[in-house]
């Protein structure tokens, strides 16, 4: 019967509900402790020059290792602590990590590229994010050059005076900005009337459909770009067909699996080494680099 269908549907329902809430709290019990146990690990993909093939920067991207449940994809667990407010405490930590390698790589002469650190919603709601990034910036001593800060387009959906007000403190520090995810939501558009920023990261999903009209949305968006001045990166690029025709309409940077999959920390520097994989000085880079 249909009655019997649903009670059995709700039963179902409010077990994996159940699961679900057990497992979120299983993850999050005791997460200052994994924080204390360094179970956090940054990892880097690096950002290319589809031209030169040449690196020209890398992200940030977090990972856990949890001791039980072993790596846990930040798409996991990112969005519960965005719930829960663990996640300022984590974005300054990784924040901070990159900071540090930057100055410690500085310190040895060593070859460096610029990182691009990732801010969430909820991080400009909870603390003073200019601040946090112009702190660690003096403590470390690096020129803000070195340092892009990637906001999720949807962070833009509410609030925006808050969001304008920080992004447009950490521009006139010279610290890069850049809209990451940008055309994944539907006021794409309209924000880049309100908000200046320095980079455009293309969404995947973008590169997902291979017909003539999402080509064309794809194509109009880079020449919009460059119209308002801002430098492109597409993001998931991962065969060869994907770079012929990116490079074809005038996008020039990707970071993708194509080129390379984000990377232990140890890894990167020993694919840096070889110093003519890399370029500083790209113009992907805008401001001098010191
Ligand atoms: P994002 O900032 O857009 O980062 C790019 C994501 O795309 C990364 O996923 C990367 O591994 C993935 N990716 C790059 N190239 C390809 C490709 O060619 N194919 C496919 N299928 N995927 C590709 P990841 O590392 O799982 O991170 C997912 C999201 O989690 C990030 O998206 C970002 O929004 C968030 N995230 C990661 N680390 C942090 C962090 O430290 N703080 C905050 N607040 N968010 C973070
Ligand atoms: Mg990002
Ligand atoms: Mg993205
Ligand atoms: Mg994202």
């Amino acid at each position: 019967s249909v009655k019997g269908n649903y009670v059995h549907h709700l039963a179902w329902y409010n077990d994996s509900m159940r699961n679900l809430l057990i497992e979120e709290q299983d993850l999050l019990n005791n997460v200052e402790t994994s924080l204390a146990n360094h179970e956090f690990e940054i990892y880097i993909q690096p950002k290319c020059n589809m031209k030169t093939g040449l690196i020209v920067g890398g992200e940030v991207l977090v990972r856990w290792n949890h001791p039980l449940k072993g790596l846990i994809p930040p798409t996991v667990f990112i969005p519960l602590f965005e719930r829960n407010g663990f996640i300022k405490k984590l974005d300054a930590y990784v924040w901070e990590q990159a900071a540090r390698w930057l100055h410690q790589r500085k310190q040895q002469g060593l070859s460096v590229l610029p990182l691009s650190v990732n801010v969430s919603r909820s991080d400009i709601f909870s603390m003073d994010v200019f601040a946090m990034i112009k702190a660690l910036a003096d403590k470390y001593e690096l020129d803000a050059a070195w340092l892009e800060i990637e906001v999720t387009e949807s962070a833009y959906s509410s609030r925006t005076d808050e969001i304008i007000q920080v992004i447009s403190q950490l521009m006139n520090e010279g610290f890069t900005v850049s809209m990451d995810d940008f055309g994944s939501g539907y006021s794409s558009l309209n924000i880049l009337k309100d908000i200046n920023i320095n980079v455009l990261k293309l969404d995947m999903r973008f590169l997902d459909n291979n017909d003539r009209k999402s080509k064309d949305i794809v194509e109009s968006v880079v020449h919009m770009a460059k119209w308002l001045d801002l430098k492109v990166i597409a993001e998931g690029v991962e065969n060869r067909e994907q770079v012929d025709f990116l490079l074809g309409i005038g996008c020039v940077y990707a970071q993708g699996f194509y080129y390379y999959r984000p990377m232990k920390l140890t890894a990167f520097e020993e694919l840096i080494r070889d110093e003519s994989k890399i370029d500083v000085r790209d113009h992907l880079n805008q401001k001098t680099l010191e």
